[in-house]
């Protein structure tokens, strides 16, 4: 991965990092709520040589989530899997209260994966103690379309939680999956911003047989909606198509989107989009050499899904 803001060359290829190698269990697992245990704990890893990798969760952990542990786990050797439902990127109106939430079942998850050292699942009364925060970090710009313009607040939040975790676990590299691509790119524009000395690493969208990239929110679609989500994933394979064989225009390839996902009936499209990933502004003609991300959001019913395809022009 690049080390300088220099996005717009990178594919997805290049965001993936790997490194091959043996696979390390680990002895046993901590559970830590507390800020000041956590802190502690990672300045005695930092003091005994390790790397620390931070990944940071909402829980209601599925496939995706391990798969960011394991590559995170090749990463350093201190890895540290916080699970926090962050209220300061909810709206009003969003599911924070009805958000999924089960620490005994991540736990099990995670153990099974003997590869993790901390679960750092702080309570929200010690991350916020007023209930909120009167500073918040915000990357201007890049939270102006897409998710930061249908969840007010929403990017301000994850920006802000993320320092806090940053300053908390003190991580020498963080993993965030590609599923959340906005948010993917802001932290790492923010790291760079605020010279917060953290690596950031992109892992790719864990994906469903049927192509419904997996999502703490699968859980909230009936059976019918389960059945039509798919199409999120088949607009975007559609438009990749569609740009490899030439087309330019964004306003086109928006629209060959909307047609497709609008075959869902249960579906409700929020945004489609496409953008640079340099600042995350819509783009209007593909230039060759660049990469963009198409973007989408469909709510069927109350359950919001997202996804993206991170495409380099040819
Ligand atoms: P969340 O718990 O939804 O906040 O997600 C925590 C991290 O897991 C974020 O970096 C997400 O982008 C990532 N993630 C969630 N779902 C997936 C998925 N299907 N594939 C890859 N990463 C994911």
């Amino acid at each position: 991965v690049k080390p300088v803001w220099n996005m717009h060359v990178l594919s997805p290829a290049d965001l993936h990092f790997v490194v091959s190698g043996a696979s390390i269990q680990k002895a046993s697992m901590q559970i830590i709520s507390s800020l000041e245990e956590m802190r502690t704990a990672s300045r005695c890893a930092h003091a005994d040589s390790k790397r620390i990798v931070l990944v940071p969760t909402m829980g209601a952990l599925h496939e995706g989530h391990l798969e960011l542990i394991r590559e995170a786990r090749k990463l350093a050797d201190y890895t540290i899997v916080s699970v926090f439902v962050n209220p300061t990127q909810f709206g009003p109106t969003e599911d924070f209260n009805a958000y999924p939430r089960d620490l005994e079942d991540d736990r099990r998850r995670v153990d099974a994966l003997g590869c993790v050292d901390v679960i750092f699942a702080p309570d929200v009364g010690e991350m916020y103690p007023d209930g909120t925060s009167m500073t918040f970090v915000s990357v201007e710009k890049m939270a102006e379309h897409l998710c930061g313009a249908s969840r007010e607040n929403h990017f301000r939040g994850v920006g802000t939680v993320v320092t806090k975790l940053f300053n908390i676990c003190r991580p020498d590299v963080a993993v965030f999956g590609l599923k959340d691509a906005q948010q993917y790119f802001l932290i790492r524009r923010l790291v760079f911003d605020l010279n917060i000395p953290t690596e950031i690493i992109g892992v790719p969208t864990v994906r469903e047989e049927d192509g419904l990239a997996r999502s703490s929110r699968n859980k909230y679609l009936t059976k019918e909606e389960r059945r039509q989500a798919p199409v999120l994933s088949e607009a975007l394979s559609s438009v990749r198509t569609e740009i490899q064989n030439g087309e330019r225009l964004s306003r086109r390839l928006i629209q060959m989107l909307r047609t497709r996902l609008s075959s869902a009936t249960l579906g409700r499209i929020d945004y489609t989009d496409i953008v640079q990933t340099k600042d995350f502004q819509p783009v209007e003609i593909l230039e060759s050499g660049e990469t963009v991300v198409a973007a989408i959001a469909v709510y069927f019913g109350n359950a919001r899904l997202i996804d993206n395809a991170i495409i380099l022009v040819p």
